[in-house]
């Protein structure tokens, strides 16, 4: 099918049968924020929905240059040799901002880019991270449609994106260098306690030793942190994405937390979770932006902020006051 307009029928039919053609259409609409788009969009979804879910959802972040494009190369092709289907997408909301994104792009992942199983997607660039991050979220859920059973997530290991990706993965990644013997600074603890397990990278030629004291700094830092929800300890190897040496490790890793997870029930637990964090996030959102957009609420708002400023009112009067504003409009309309 090339025609310019497919219904919504034809793309839900296209995406079950795995037609990548039908699927990029679908993800674009997803990335679009055109109103019209965003309808056909949410319906598509919808449709594609009963049949998401079986995959395993792997988030992969790492500061840049870490080797994420050279790993996620190197872990897909061991992946595809066991008969998997993957899909590649990323999280970068400065996308928007250096006009394009430089994760998921194709060009960085040499053999994969190659593969009929695999599906490269670059991030979004939608501008906010919450609506990058949401959109990475609804293509997750097209391509599970279209048969893709390994979902990787890609994201830069600086600031806050890694909070959204581990609220859509079942299993987090976190890439790291051997350094100079401190590698724990700079490293935000947050960041730390998200990783399923840290995979230190470059553990070729004369970095073996220090990739493997890394992993020992790594392994005592971690039996600082209260044990997880899932009961699962993280684990912390050493690979070379390039060398393609550790690769099967890191993948039986991933495994067995499957199990694991499936076992004591945690699998599942954590995806209820996450889809409810969405649903209030999506709330959040949409709450936000009609407050803020609200007309009557923007022709108060400078003054109101100029009378908390001078300490005439509090911030909490103040805000009390927009918000009343705001209700008497909805009200009204
Ligand atoms: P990204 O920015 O995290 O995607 O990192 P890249 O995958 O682009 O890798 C950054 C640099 O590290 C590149 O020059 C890679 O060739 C190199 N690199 C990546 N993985 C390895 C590895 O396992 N061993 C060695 N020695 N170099 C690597």
């Amino acid at each position: 099918v090339s025609r310019q307009n497919l219904t919504v029928q034809e793309y839900i039919d296209g995406i079950l049968r795995g037609d990548i053609t039908i699927l990029s259409r679908a993800v674009t609409l997803v990335e679009s924020n055109r109103v019209d788009h965003q309808q056909i969009a949410q319906q598509i979804i919808e449709g594609c929905l009963p049949h998401s879910g079986k995959s395993m959802r792997i988030g992969i972040t790492g500061v840049p240059g870490a080797g994420k494009s050279t790993s996620i190369d190197a872990f897909g092709m061991h992946l595809i040799k066991q008969g998997r289907k993957l899909a590649v997408l990323a999280i970068d909301p400065s996308s928007e901002r250096s006009g394009g994104s430089i994760l998921g792009d194709k060009t960085r992942m040499d053999k994969l880019s190659k593969e009929k199983n695999a599906f490269i997607r670059p991030s979004p660039s939608a501008g906010s991270l919450g609506g990058v991050a949401r959109k990475t979220r609804e293509t997750i859920i097209l391509c599970e449609a279209a048969g893709f059973d390994m979902i990787f997530v890609e994201t830069v290991g600086v600031g806050q994106s890694e909070t959204a990706v581990h609220s859509m993965v079942d299993f987090f990644l976190l890439i790291q260098l051997a350094g100079t013997g401190d590698e724990l600074q700079g490293i935000k603890r947050g960041i730390m306690e998200m990783a399923d397990g840290i995979i230190i990278n470059k553990a070729d030629g004369d970095n073996i030793d220090k990739a493997n004291l890394a992993a020992s700094h790594f392994r005592n830092a971690l039996h600082l942190f209260p044990l997880a929800d899932s009961g699962w300890k993280p684990r912390v190897l050493t690979y070379s994405g390039f060398y393609s040496l550790g690769i099967k490790e890191i993948w039986d890793m991933v495994d067995e937390y499957r199990h694991f997870t499936l076992d004591n029930g945690f699998f599942y637990e954590k995806r209820q979770r996450q889809t409810k964090w969405w649903m209030y996030e999506a709330i959040n959102d949409e709450l936000r932006h009609s407050f803020y957009s609200n007309e009557r609420v923007q022709a108060i708002q400078s003054s109101i902020e100029a009378r908390v400023l001078s300490d005439s009112i509090s911030p909490f009067i103040g805000a009390h006051e927009m918000i009343k504003t705001y209700f008497e409009s909805i009200k009204n309309e």
